[in-house]
Parts: C-alpha cells; structure tokens; sequence
C-alpha cells in the first residue's frame, strides 16, 4: 500500500502500476470535500516516492466516480472572500498540475458519474476510459460560478473550443458515446471491462504506441485558433449564451470570457485566470442564493425520501376528471410508468383528455426521447372509463374534477365506496380545505390533498397536503407516487390556499393595490419579469384564469379576512365582470393572438385600460423599486406567516414550493432567502413604512420584529 487515507487510497499490485481509488468513507458517493483534496495531496506525494512506477489508474470503489466538489461546504467557503478563493484554487491547481506532471502515463477510469471538481481530475489524466452507463459534465455555471480546478483550461484544449463552451455553458451532463465523439475520453467500454482497458492504455503508452507526452503537451499549450475561429468561439457564443442565460445568469458567459482571455496562454497562466474569474463570481448573490438553492433541493429531497419509507406501492392509479388537470396527470402517471384508470362522467371530455396526452406522447417521440411502440404502450397504459368497474384494484386515486366543494363530496364518497380498504385517495383541489373534504369520507386517515400545477408535465411541484386526520401512510404513498412521476413533493398542513396560492394571492393583492393607485399594469408586469419572474403578475393571471384566481382571491378573503378582505372592485374582478377570462378566452388584461406556432401571443389592449379606469383612485409615480417593495413585501411576509403558523415545515421547503410551483425567480433562492439578503431588520422597515397607508397585508408579524432586533435569519 502506497497511501492509505479515510477518502483515497493508492495500492500498487504485483506490476509497476500504481492505482489511486478515491472510496469515501461511509458515505454512498465520491466528493471532493476540503479534506479529501488534503488527501489527494499527501497521496501524490506519496506516489512521487515511490519508485519504479510507470503508470497510474485514478478510479472509483463507489458506483459513482466523483460527484463533484462538496457543495455543503460551498457557503462557508466563499464567506472568507475572493483573494482567499484565489489562493485555494491555486493549491488545487498545484495538487492537479503534479498529477498532469508525473513521470509516468496517468489514466483515468470513469466508472460512473463524473462530474465539476470530479471530472476535472479525470482531465489531469492522460488517458480517459469510460463505462458505458458514465456521464461525465461541468455542472458549475448553473451554481453561478465556473469551473475552477482547470476545467476552463483543459476541457477546451482537449475536445476544442466550441464544445467545451456547449459543454461548461450549459453545464449539461454528457453520455459516454458524446464524450467519445468529441475526444473528451479515449475509450468507452462495458464497466466490467473498465480496470483491464485502463491498464492496457498505460500498456500501450509505455511501449511508445501512445504518446502520453504529446497529451500532456497539447493540454498545458496555449489553444491553437485563428483570429477567426476566436471570433467564431467566442463572440459568437458570448452573444447566443448571454441570450439564452438571461441577464441574471452571468456565469455561462464569464466561462466563455475565462476561455478566451486563456487561449493564447500556457497551462499556469491561464489557471491564474480561471482562478480569479471563479473568485469574483463566488462573491455574488446570485452564486451565493443558487449554492442555496441546491442544498435546499437535496434538503426537501431528503424529507421526500423519509416519508416515503411510510409508502404503500402504487402499482394502479386513477385520476377522475379528464379535464385540463386530470388529462394531465393522466399522462404523467403513465409516461413515467405507472398505469392509470381516467374517470369522467362526459365521453367528450375523456376524448380530449386522451387527445391532449397523445400530442404530449408525440412530442417525445419527435424528439427523439420516445420510442414509437413505447409511447403506443405508455398510451394503452391510460384507460379511460364512464365507470367504477376496475377502482377495487387501485392503489391511490387523484380527484380532479371541477373546483365545487360539493361536487368533490360526492365524487370522493363514490369512490371510496368503489375502492378497497386501504386504497390512498386524494384530491387536486386548489382551494377547498383538506379537512372540509374528508367529512365526506369514512376512512379520512387515507386522505390528502395532491395539488399539482398547471401545465402537470412541466410544473415539477406538487403540495401534498396533510389534513387533521390524515395517517403517515397516505402521505407517505402520496408522496412516493409524485416522486414516480418525476416530481418534487412538499409536504405542508391544511389551510385556505395552502402554502403556495397562500403566498400568492397577497402579492396579487399588492397588485390590486398598485392599480387602484394608478398603476399601469403593463409596466408593472416589465419590472417584475426584470425582476426574474417568468411572467408578470397581469400577464400571469391571464394564465392561469382570470375566473380561477376571482375564485381563490374569494377563498382567500374569507380564509383571512384581516389582510385579504377588501371593501369594493379589484381590478381582477373586473376582468372578470366583463368575460376577460385570460387566455382561455383570449382576453383578459390583454387581448391574444396566436403566433406563427399557433401558441397564444400577447398584445396590449385599451379597452383594458378603459375598464380599469373607475378603479383609478389616485395617480402616483412609481419606480421600479417601489413597484417591486409592493409585490414582494406582502408575498414574502404571507411566507413568513406560513413558517409561524407551521403550514411548512423548514424555510428550505416553503422557498423551494415557490419556486417549482410559482416560478419564483431561482437566482434569488425564495421568499425567505430574499429576505434574508435584504437583512431582517431592513425588510421590516420597509413592510412597516407601507404598511402604514396599504394596511394590514404589508404588517410584519411579531416574530419577525424579534428575528429584526435578535439580528436572527432565516438560514444560518
Ligand atoms: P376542468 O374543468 O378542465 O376538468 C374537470 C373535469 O371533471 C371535466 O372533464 C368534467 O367533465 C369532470 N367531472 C365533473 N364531475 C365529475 C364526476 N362526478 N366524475 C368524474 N369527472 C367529473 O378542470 P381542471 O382545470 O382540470 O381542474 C380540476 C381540479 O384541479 C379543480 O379542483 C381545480 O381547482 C384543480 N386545479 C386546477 C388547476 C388549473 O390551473 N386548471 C391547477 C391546480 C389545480
């Protein structure tokens, strides 16, 4: 034994083969945590003194390679500044350079996922063979950063500049076939076959049949490109990057800057460069709040993954309604495996039902994710029914007929009556309460509310929402069958809207406000997409229904009349009054057309203004600033009041529930991170300044004026 640490270790068997295995200690995967990277140090020392090796294998003893850097440690990190970074990256590059530079052929096998920092190690290598099952990637700029232990120098000299920028701006996870045909492994073999494959390049490159020192040489030499290849590369793509990233996502384009500006450089040169460019971005907000955001994912993942060992097998579903909700949970169900029964009462809507899941089936397979007789069996896999008949077998049933808390009564009684026992039933209401339905059932403990999004096959949350006598179990299944269908489950308590419409309705309540003041929505939908959302809040409410959101917007009132009750005519209610339904209706606060693609397009509308007008209290300025303090300060203390009121369950979950289910801007990590940046103490101030002429919804809670004085937040 060469070295033997608690994450590496560095065998040499009977040859002149060293073999570096990084093997975590109790954990499943490989990362490459501070320490670890200590290891990687001591274990090349120890390499380097030993004698008469003429080769080294870095492999894997977990099913995956490495996953990359430990990005748990990343906010403690980046907390102790930029010129810190800079020196810790330049370690790095010293302790990766001393690989690239050992006196002997260096392969890399790639056994499974290899990933940022983890398959940065395998570019130090030489040689690269991969599994089949492999996929190797850059992940960083979707963290807000670049690569930075080389990947920005290497990746480029190895497959060319062109694809290392697909590659590191679009941080996109590579199979092995790609990655072979665009020169970034040397080999691509079955796992099994990987250790002798790896050995047989060393092999080969010991007899002088490979020229490991032509690698080396290309990698650590400046990128041989023409002035017109570099304008191809990189302007080119500054232009198409930046346009796709949107101006809040600055990394991709910044990893195509540190590229350029280390193309004509040597090896150390242009480390220097990507080590100061991953310093600067590491500063950021927006790195800082999408590190959160990932940890928050693995966070309500983890909570996911606990509830579901309470599940019971969902081996059937159903789905009543085929509706806009049912249709599509209907094919969701089966695209991801799990055969369903659609219940309608109307033959015309489970036609339409069927119709829109086999466009969606279509789709995949016109691009080329689906097989033709895959989607044939994943289609026959929806059966569609007037009646009962088969409902004894199922396993958990979705309710989604219309919004009517009578009608839902019936329907969840009826089925119950035709399920068996320990059938899990739920429902996909938007606002009728949990508890209100299950007093229609005998066994309310196998009852929860499965709240998904519109459109089901694009929206990735879905609200599981636990009522008063609802048992583990049903949770646990429910949760199981939304994680099977590729979704993220919250878990959240019963109360009027749940946690997301909750959230919500008071920022559409700031918008009602704005417009009574003289507002004009238009803008106040540009300053909000500036903002980050994908829509503004006119625009989204054309979306999801100008008559869904009168509904909810009542539901809400009655739920909490102190802060959402208002005297007279909101803006949305007008809309509807004068059949401006939104897009189902192609009018709303605007008017739509379709596009060339035959997607609704939105065009602005006077008559929207004229009806607006009564509604026109006063008319005030207000700038962009202003505009955005009085959407968010009401959404983002509505979350709070979720917090306290114990609807959810951890800050991670209410702002990743916002952000699947509602498009809150990502790059600014949810609603309580958001405050959490602008300090407690300051969004206090400013709900309590506005709270003094817009009353009630912009009032901080008590709890929150505690958190300001004790300078507490809401992540450590
Ligand atoms: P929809 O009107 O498109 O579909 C409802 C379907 O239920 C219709 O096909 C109707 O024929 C059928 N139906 C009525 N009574 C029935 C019965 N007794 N048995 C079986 N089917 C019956 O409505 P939708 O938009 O799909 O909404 C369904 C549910 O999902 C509602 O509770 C709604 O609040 C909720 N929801 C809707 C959205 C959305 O954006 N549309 C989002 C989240 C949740």
């Amino acid at each position: 034994m060469i070295y033997q640490g608690s994450a590496i270790t560095v065998a040499r068997g009977g040859d002149e083969i060293a073999t570096l295995t990084f093997d975590l200690k109790d954990e499943s995967i490989n990362k490459l945590s501070s320490a670890v990277v200590e290891e990687l140090d001591q274990a090349l020392q120890a390499i380097r003194k030993e004698s008469g090796l003429q080769g080294l294998v870095i492999a894997s003893g977990k099913d995956v390679f490495i996953v990359g850097a430990d990005i748990t440690e990343f906010h403690q990190i980046f907390e102790k500044g930029e010129k810190y970074l800079v020196d810790m990256n330049q370690r790095v590059h010293g302790i990766f350079n001393a690989i690239e530079d050992l006196p002997f052929p260096s392969v890399a096998a790639i056994n499974g996922l290899a990933l940022g920092g983890g398959f940065e190690i395998t570019l130090t290598a030489d040689f690269r063979v991969m599994a089949e099952s492999a996929k190797i990637g850059l992940p960083e700029t979707k963290l807000g950063i670049v690569p930075g232990w080389g990947g920005c120098v290497r990746l480029p000299r190895l497959i060319g500049a062109d694809n290392a920028i697909e590659w590191i701006a679009g941080g996109t996870e590579n199979k092995a076939k790609t990655a072979l045909e665009m020169g970034a492994v040397d080999a691509v073999v079955p796992k099994e076959k990987l250790e002798a494959a790896a050995r047989d390049i060393l092999e080969q490159a010991n007899r002088g049949e490979l020229d490991y020192q032509a690698r080396r040489e290309e990698k650590q030499s400046p990128l041989k490109l023409d002035s017109i290849e570099q304008m191809m590369a990189f302007e080119t793509a500054k232009g198409y990057v930046a346009g796709k990233a949107g101006p809040h996502y600055t990394a991709p384009v910044e990893a195509i800057r540190v590229i350029q500006k280390g193309a004509g450089e040597g090896r150390e040169r242009a480390q220097a460069i990507e080590a100061k460019a991953f310093a600067k971005l590491a500063m950021t907000d927006v790195c800082y709040n999408l590190v959160g955001l990932f940890l928050n994912d693995q966070a309500v993942k983890k909570k996911a993954g606990q509830y579901e060992k309470q599940a019971n097998p969902v081996e059937l579903a159903a789905v009543l309604g085929a509706g806009t909700m049912g249709g599509g949970i209907a094919y969701q169900s089966a695209s991801k495996g799990t055969p369903i029964l659609m219940k309608d009462i109307k033959l015309e809507a489970i036609e339409l039902g069927l119709k829109e899941a086999r466009k969606l089936f279509i789709k995949q397979v016109e691009r080329g994710r689906l097989g033709k007789a895959d989607m044939a069996e994943k289609l026959t896999s929806i059966r569609s029914t007037l009646a009962y008949g088969d409902f004894e077998q199922v396993d958990l049933v979705v309710e989604a007929v219309v919004e009517n808390p009578k009608v839902k009564g019936g329907v969840l009684a009826e089925v119950e009556k035709a399920t068996g026992e320990e059938t899990i039933l739920t429902s996909n209401t938007s606002t009728i309460a949990i508890d209100r339905l299950a007093g229609n059932l005998k066994r309310p403990q196998n009852f929860c509310g499965m709240h998904f999004f519109n459109p089901v096959h694009r929206m990735p949350l879905v609200e599981v929402i636990r009522g008063a006598k609802t048992s583990d179990v049903a949770i646990g299944t429910a949760v199981a069958y939304a994680r099977k269908m590729g979704k993220t489950p919250i878990v959240v308590n019963d109360c009027p809207g749940f946690l997301v419409n909750r959230v919500l309705f008071p920022y559409f309540g700031g918008f009602n406000l704005l417009i009574e003041q003289g507002a004009d929505f238009q803008r106040v939908d540009k300053v909000m997409e500036k903002f980050g959302w994908p829509m503004g809040p006119a625009y989204l409410l054309d979306v999801v229904g100008i008559d869904i959101a009168v509904h909810a917007n009542e539901v809400m009132a009655e739920g909490f009349p102190e802060r959402m009750a208002r005297e007279g005519k909101n803006a949305i209610q007008v809309m509807q009054e004068n059949e401006r339904l939104g897009q189902k209706n192609r009018k709303g606060f605007y008017v739509y057309e379709e596009d060339k693609k035959g997607k609704p397009k939105k065009v602005s509308d006077d008559q929207a203004y004229e009806l607006l007008k009564p509604l026109v209290k006063e008319h005030r300025e207000f700038t962009d600033e202003a505009i955005v303090a009085r959407l968010m300060t009401p959404l983002c203390l509505e979350a709070v009041r979720c917090l306290e009121d114990d609807i959810v369950g951890s800050p991670a979950e209410a702002d990743m529930a916002l952000i699947y289910g509602i498009g809150f801007p990502p790059f600014r990590g949810g609603a309580l991170r958001y405050i959490d940046a602008m300090g407690v103490a300051e969004f206090v101030e400013q709900a309590d300044r506005l709270s003094e002429t817009l009353g009630p919804l912009y009032a901080p809670t008590d709890r929150l004026r505690e958190m300001a004085k004790a300078g507490e937040r809401f992540y450590s």
